[in-house]
């Protein structure tokens, strides 16, 4: 067990790493992911920005969004997100909110991403909005509070992403690798969208192609080689520091070779 939860520690540290390389996250937004051993509870880090996280940054959550431990650190005032969702959704083991370029003319002017191109199918069919002020009047657009965050994995309902009026997007899936993988896709979808809107259109999948190309962005050897794929694209230099240690190790035992002989 504790190796498993070493290595899922270590697994979203990276899965952080390679969103903010990717330009989904920057100084702000958060990865999470449930608990291996106990769906009860889920994994987030401390409050750090997602290029700099480390496996011994991240801490456990109950559902409610509290600490497992008493904290030492600043937390993320936004994990309501997160454990509203696992709440809501027995499905969801992994959980992204956050406020990328790409998808911030949309929800500034309220305007759906729908799947445009084939890899734009993991977002599923057109994602809900959610406004804030709609049933919370004016807030500082911070989810912060339970009720705010049972009221957006309300809207999120069944479906993959949420968007989230002024503010950003949230989006979840089956594990890691598949939720790096559609936050990515998500946010090249919106940059095609908006570019091919500007030579002239950007049609909408048809459901059916939504359905079959979705179902291929799921399949586990697409979102491995797609998550090696953006693993190896981190500089060396920006990795978790166990990876780095993993690297630098043959060199260190070619140099114990060296020295023996
Ligand atoms: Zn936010």
């Amino acid at each position: 067990m504790a190796n498993k939860l070493s290595d899922i520690k270590e697994e979203l540290a990276l899965a952080n790493r390679i969103l903010a390389h990717e330009g989904v996250l920057d100084a702000f937004g958060h990865v999470s992911v449930r608990h291996p051993g106990d769906p009860g509870r889920y994994l987030l880090s401390r409050s750090r920005s997602p290029a700099l996280i480390e496996p011994a940054d991240i801490l456990e959550y109950t559902l409610d969004s509290e600490p497992v431990r008493p904290p030492t650190a600043h937390l993320y005032a936004e994990r309501v997100i997160h454990g509203c969702i696992y709440q809501a959704r027995s499905d969801v083991t992994a959980v992204c909110h956050h406020h990328a370029p790409a998808v911030m003319p949309f929800v500034i002017a309220g305007k759906p991403i729908v799947p445009v191109f084939h890899l734009g199918a993991a977002i599923g069919e057109e994602p809900p909005f959610w406004d804030q002020q709609d049933e919370f009047g004016d807030t500082n657009l911070l989810v912060v509070k339970p009720e705010e965050g049972r009221s957006l994995a309300r809207a999120l309902g069944h479906h993959s992403v949420v968007l989230m009026n002024r503010h950003g997007a949230t989006v979840v899936g089956n594990g890691l690798k598949e939720l790096v993988s559609r936050s990515i896709f998500m946010c090249q979808n919106a940059e095609y969208q908006l570019r091919a809107l500007m030579i002239g259109a950007a049609p909408v999948l048809p459901r059916g192609e939504i359905k079959l190309a979705g179902a291929i962005s799921r399949l586990p050897n697409v979102v491995t080689r797609t998550w090696e794929y953006w693993s190896a694209r981190v500089p060396a230099d920006k990795t978790t520091a166990a990876a780095r240690g993993r690297r630098a190790k043959p060199a260190r035992s070619m140099r114990r070779r060296k020295a023996r002989r």
